[in-house]
């Protein structure tokens, strides 16, 4: 949506992460490159291979150029993924065999290259290991980046060193995320994603105001304009005018005097006024979110989303590199509880490149759970470093996108085969290790007596969760309206859960985005959750709700909550039930 004055333009999108800023428009293409094919004459031959070998060079110095330019700001750590791109670029295949093509076949240089590709798809269709067939994804990643090179068109990396500027993008994806520099992108914008898309959380992660699903926003805009983002509201203005700007100016300064005063109540503790605890932990991505969810109040890490090492690269971490990583982790939240999940890459978080995998349904396809059992030595590398890291101090482990009992007990075999592996050679971990499953698949909600009899904790995933329970996909802004929390089939499914839980005599947590919002605690309370992980920016907006709530009042809130049919009574009831002092004042 975009409403224009003078030369000042408005547009709507969702907000997906919180904060106010302005700054200066940099707009970054990630589009994909359009490939045309088409004959050739003989004479023409020459010269179309002279473009390809050309544009293989220029690829070759942009990855260069890219590897010194993220050494200088990430550090070398993650660079595995330019040094497989570049090993990529030099195997003979892919030139000899694009050359062959357009002499014989005589096609176009760009036509070549894609059916190039084509049958470096064939073979890699034909390995059994699926993890290196989807390495395919890697090699996608390097043809689209000669294509574009071949028709002059350069694949912006995340700007650098710019100055302090605000990235508008068609899409942001996981892993361009994290190659952003806090120091100077002081916001992003994107045409697509939703609020509980893996960007949106990683924008939260790092603190970066968000606003997505601004359809159209890169056409209409250019560099340079001044723009303000406002990630509470979902709103973006182009060249504000004077009052404009001021008053956007005086709703920051009054959001970050409300985080300011917010930050003071961190230490007291998560109880109702009629001393009913709970926990309220944090999701994390990276070690430097622990310290945060630490200053935030948080009392540990609910869930940590190991995906992010998996990103960015082309092959598995070893064990080592995952245990300094996990160790990192817990030494930032020492002495507090550390829930590692293991990986949950797949569906929209994307190992790199893995976009152009032709997967009709990734939300229902390989992911999660499903690659880990399906890679048992890569898996169980994950599980010693996990394993290793309860040696040092308190963590508990949970499955991501459980389905069924054997996808469990397959999990639980594999860890009980690490711990074996540990005790052989006399490594030491926690032999007393909590297990626990993340439900966020409607199937396990219906079996969960089943699965409650397996394990020692529940999560519920609610982002996902709401996904798969009412077919809307987290991602897509289109849909977002439909994305409904407070759905009666999503409220019912909550209240299934923890009923479960609670018979079998285990725990009953929560770590989707609903954990999140203060609105919907007096129902988590009142439905009975022993733990809530969130972002660490939500965290104290919610611990100054349940410290206003009794839970008297939260279980007759969450019992009233199902006397109505529709998300929208709902949200209304809660709405009338709750007044939010603070927390409210802001939106
Ligand atoms: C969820 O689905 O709610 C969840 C916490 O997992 P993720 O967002 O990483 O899929
Ligand atoms: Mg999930």
């Amino acid at each position: 949506m975009v409403s224009v004055k003078s030369d000042m333009k408005s547009f709507s999108g969702i907000a997906a992460s919180p904060g106010i800023a302005m700054g200066r428009l940099r707009i970054v293409d990630r589009r994909r490159a359009v490939v045309s094919e088409y004959p050739i004459s003989s004479e023409t031959i020459l010269h179309e291979i002279g473009r390809l070998v050309q544009a293989i060079e220029d690829t070759r110095q942009e990855l260069e150029n890219l590897r010194i330019r993220l050494a200088e700001t990430t550090g070398e750590d993650n660079l595995f993924f330019i040094e497989t791109h570049l090993m990529i670029l030099s195997d003979e295949r892919l030139s000899t065999e694009t050359t062959e093509i357009i002499r014989t076949g005589l096609i176009n240089a760009e036509g070549a290259l894609r059916r190039t590709l084509h049958r470096y798809r064939e073979t890699f269709e034909s390995i059994d290991d699926p993890y290196l067939r989807e390495r395919i994804s890697d090699v996608e990643t390097v043809i689209e980046r000669i294509l574009r090179n071949m028709n002059n068109e350069t694949v912006e990396p995340m700007p650098q060193h710019e100055g302090q500027i605000i990235i508008a993008a068609h899409d942001i994806s996981p892993a361009d995320m994290l190659q952003i520099n806090r120091s100077n992108v002081l916001a992003i914008i994107t045409e697509i994603g939703g609020r509980t898309s893996h960007t949106a959380i990683l924008a939260r992660a790092l603190e970066l105001p968000a606003v997505m699903g601004v359809e159209g926003i890169t056409d209409l805009l250019f560099d340079a304009a001044s723009v303000v983002v406002d990630g509470l509201s979902g709103t973006v203005i182009i060249n504000p005018d004077q009052d404009t700007f001021q008053s956007f100016l005086s709703r920051k300064q009054h959001y970050e005097y409300v985080e300011y005063e917010l930050l003071k109540t961190a230490p007291l503790p998560a109880v109702t006024p009629d001393g009913h605890s709970i926990f309220l932990r944090g999701n994390v991505e990276i070690p430097e979110e622990g310290a945060s969810v630490l200053a935030h109040g948080g009392s540990g890490v609910g869930l940590f989303r190991t995906e992010i090492i998996f990103m960015n690269r082309t092959y598995m971490p070893e064990e080592e590199e995952q245990f300094s990583l996990y160790t990192a982790m817990q030494q930032a939240i020492a002495p507090h509880l550390l829930t590692i999940r293991t990986m949950d890459a797949g569906g929209d978080k994307l190992l790199d490149g893995m976009d152009l995998i032709a997967e009709a349904n990734p939300a229902l396809g390989l992911r999660a759970i499903r690659i880990s059992l399906g890679t048992p030595e890569e898996f169980k590398k994950q599980l010693r470093a996990i394993l290793r890291v309860s040696a040092n101090g308190p963590v508990r482990v949970m499955f991501p996108m459980i389905s069924g009992i054997e996808e469990v007990r397959a999990a639980k075999k594999l860890l009980d085969e690490a711990k074996q592996e540990l005790t052989y050679v006399r490594i030491p971990y926690d032999t007393e290790i909590k297990v626990g499953i993340m439900i966020e698949i409607p199937a396990a909600v219906t079996i969960a007596d089943l699965l409650a009899r397996e394990v020692d904790f529940f999560s519920v995933g609610t982002n996902d969760l709401i996904q798969y329970t009412l077919a809307i996909d987290r991602s897509n802004e289109q849909l977002s309206h439909l994305y409904q929390p407070l759905h009666p089939a999503v409220l019912r499914a909550l209240r299934r859960i923890v009923q479960a839980a609670h018979g079998a005599g285990i725990q009953a947590c929560l770590c989707g985005e609903m954990a999140g919002d203060p609105l919907y605690l007096p129902i988590l309370l009142g439905l009975g959750f022993d733990e809530l992980s969130m972002g660490a920016g939500s965290l104290l907006r919610v611990k100054q709700i349940l410290r206003r709530c009794t839970l008297g009042r939260a279980t007759r809130i969450a019992e009233g909550c199902f006397v109505f049919s529709t998300a929208a009574e709902v949200k209304s009831y809660l709405q009338s039930q709750i007044t939010f002092d603070v927390a409210e004042s802001i939106d």
